[in-house]
């Protein structure tokens, strides 16, 4: 497992995962771009995430909506008149900041001076986690109390936001060493706006998707009515969204443009309890099966001042990043609000009309919303390692099979006697089913170490005793333990190797 970001964002730019957006022009902040490796994790896990939601079960159907919609959607979501985070500025050195992410501190240092005298309390605001302020404070303390010879008690750690005006003025921004020169926390919405058609004028405002959740509740109608569907079912999407995020930082943890794997799971009000507990577990579980086994992953219930106030209980999937305990997925009991605005604001009735109990009533809905890019990362990180192998470290991706970008990588252990011909034939027919890749170049030890960072569970390689006995090796990623199997049944050897089929020779 990953302790140091720089090392995954290193080795994602290095093997072509992720690359800055527009790096040539110097990159564009919140912005990033899959490489050929990185596409194809990201793909493996949003294709999961489809057959495991979408299509392996009956109660669920998808919909690919427009990213532009209406913009009356988004009043009647309350995107666009409360769709906002705390912003502030630094006058000295205009950074901006996001006022409920930086935290403040009182020390103590505060009460006396290098002289023993009492002096006037100081407040100092680092940008950064509770946790990396927590550390911060415990350092300065220990230094101060050095300084002075003495205890420096306690101190706390306040949000900006949390402080009033008078204290506000006294904080030290996180980038100077000057006091007062933050500003007040103003609302700013993060929706991306823009003008539809030729004119540039206030009828014309659109805005891009800051979630792809209104797409579902706006077709609601149009899939009920399309007679497919019976309550309880779910209705999923995965697409892109935007947010114009006010300090985009962690890698893509939290970037301007990303994509969501949301579900609106409607059903009958007196059942969403119900649903919602199953919807929890359910989706907790989707991560540990793909590889998130460590006890990096927590399930969170929201404490009741932190719901929405729709919202009777929400849970969220949290991964300990490098960087902090951060959200993968939350899990909403959003009640009817949803469809009750956007009845409120259409005109339209979309209330439900149960044929057995001959009952109508607005469905409720239990709202699973997913990061893709999020999970990409936490999967990257769960999944790096260093490993001691005959005396070198080698990085390895453990990539759990369904999710390995590449599945497996066939080589001629040199580049003659017919090897790169057997190879080939191996790495064609093994490409009809799978995503594999051909290698013929350098030692066969290095090709082993590349697959290995790129998270490759197998390796395939033709070799002198080919020719003898029509078989070839097959090396395992993480035990690098190799074994000979017979070529004719290479391509069966690797189903049943993905599907998680035993290894042979393993306990
Ligand atoms: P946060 O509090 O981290 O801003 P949120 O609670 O606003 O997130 P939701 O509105 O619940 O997030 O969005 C659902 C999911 O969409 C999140 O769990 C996350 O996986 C993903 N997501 C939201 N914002 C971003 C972003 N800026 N970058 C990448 N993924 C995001």
């Amino acid at each position: 497992m990953l302790d140091d970001m720089d090392k995954l964002v290193s080795l994602c730019k290095r093997r072509g995962f992720i690359f800055p957006s527009s790096e040539i022009y110097g990159g564009i902040n919140g912005f990033w771009d899959y490489g050929p490796l990185g596409v194809e994790l990201k793909r493996n896990i949003k294709d999961a995430w489809w057959r495991d939601n979408v299509r392996m079960r009956d109660d669920m159907v998808g919909l690919d909506c427009s990213i532009i919609m209406n913009p009356r959607v988004w009043e009647a979501s309350g995107h666009v008149g409360g769709f906002s985070d705390p912003m502030v500025d630094c006058r000295a050195t205009k950074e901006r900041y996001r006022a409920d992410q930086i935290f403040v501190f009182a020390h103590v240092y505060a009460m006396v001076n290098h002289k023993g005298e009492p002096t006037e309390a100081w407040l100092a605001g680092l940008g950064g986690t509770p946790e990396e302020a927590a550390e911060y404070i415990e350092k300065k303390a220990a230094k101060l109390a050095k300084r002075f010879g003495q205890p420096v008690g306690a101190p706390s750690v306040i949000p900006y936001l949390k402080l009033d005006q008078a204290d506000r003025e006294k904080v030290v921004g996180p980038a100077t060493d000057e006091r007062g020169t933050l500003t007040e926390p103003r609302a700013f919405n993060l929706m991306f706006k823009t003008y539809v058609g030729a004119l540039e004028s206030e009828s014309n405002v659109a805005y891009l998707r800051p979630e792809t959740a209104q797409g579902i509740f706006a077709n609601f109608k149009n899939v009920v009515d399309t007679g497919r569907v019976k309550l309880p079912f779910g209705i999923a999407q995965v697409g892109k969204s935007f947010r114009n995020e006010i300090n985009p930082r962690n890698f893509t943890f939290r970037s301007r443009e990303f994509e969501q794997m949301e579900i609106e799971f409607f059903c009958r009000p007196d059942q969403a309890k119900e649903w919602y507990a199953y919807w929890r577990e359910t989706r907790f579980q989707w991560y540990i099966d793909l590889g998130l086994k460590s006890d990096r992953l927590r399930l969170r219930d929201h404490d009741p001042d932190e719901l929405a106030f729709y919202s009777t209980a929400t849970a969220d999937i949290e991964y300990a990043f490098p960087f902090g305990l951060s959200e993968l997925e939350g899990i909403a009991h959003r009640g009817d609000y949803d469809l009750s605005q956007h009845m409120k604001f259409s005109g339209k009735d979309l209330s439900y009309f149960d044929e057995e109990r001959k009952e109508r009533f607005t469905p409720h809905v239990v709202e699973p919303s997913a990061g893709a890019d999020r999970a990409t990362l936490a999967f990257l990180c769960e999944a790096y390692a260093e490993d001691q192998v005959g005396g070198e470290t080698r990085t390895v991706l453990r990539f759990h099979p369904r999710l390995a970008p590449v599945k497996a990588a066939i080589f001629p252990l040199v580049k003659r006697d017919g090897m790169p011909e057997a190879a080939e034939a191996i790495y064609r027919d093994l490409k009809r089913r799978h995503n594999v890749f051909y290698d013929e170049k350098g030692a066969i030890g290095r090709r082993y170490r590349r697959q290995d960072e790129a998270g490759t569970p197998f390796c395939l390689t033709v070799d002198s005793q080919s020719a003898v006995d029509d078989t070839i090796t097959i090396r395992d990623r993480d035990s690098c333990r190799q074994w000979r199997i017979p070529k004719a049944g290479a391509c069966q050897a690797l189903d049943d190797l993905l599907e998680g089929k035993a290894i042979p020779g393993d306990a």
